[in-house]
């Protein structure tokens, strides 16, 4: 019988999304591409670790979301997948905002970075919306 990891608690799900959300921001959007979405979602449907609701056992994200933004990694040591822009990069391609700039607005970013963010950004205000109402939070 396959053992099931132990799922992550609501607050470190919640941290884990913050943490990425802003590092996300931090450097300007960056949205991948169609294929190096794909290529993840590929890894993580083939992991071990996914939930049946496509969130990821190990950080608890909901990874249709977490998997297109380029700054983002794999959840599992070692990592499946690398973040392709910002600090956790392993080859950097592009490092669109200053990383020591801390006064970006996140509208004028999902503005800058067109529909398919600010379509994420609904998904993930979703999510947040749906983990405080499960918290008893508004
Ligand atoms: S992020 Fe990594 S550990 Fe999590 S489901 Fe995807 S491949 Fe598995």
């Amino acid at each position: 019988m396959t053992k099931k990891p132990k799922k992550p608690s609501l607050i470190t799900m919640v941290k884990n999304f913050a943490k990425d959300s802003a590092q996300f921001i931090k450097q300007g959007a960056p949205m991948c591409s169609t294929e190096e979405f794909e290529e993840r979602m590929t890894i993580c449907k083939s992991c071990e670790h996914l939930t049946e609701e496509d969130k990821c056992g190990l950080c608890g994200c909901f990874m249709p979301v977490k998997a297109g933004w380029k700054t983002t990694e794999c959840a599992d040591n070692p990592k499946r997948w690398h973040a392709l822009v910002g600090p956790n990069a392993e080859n950097p391609t592009v490092d669109l905002v200053d990383s020591e700039s801390k006064d970006i607005n996140p509208d004028d970013v999902l503005t800058i970075s067109g529909q398919s963010a600010v379509s994420l950004a609904k998904i993930q205000r979703e999510n947040i919306n749906k983990l405080k109402t499960k918290s008893g939070k508004k």
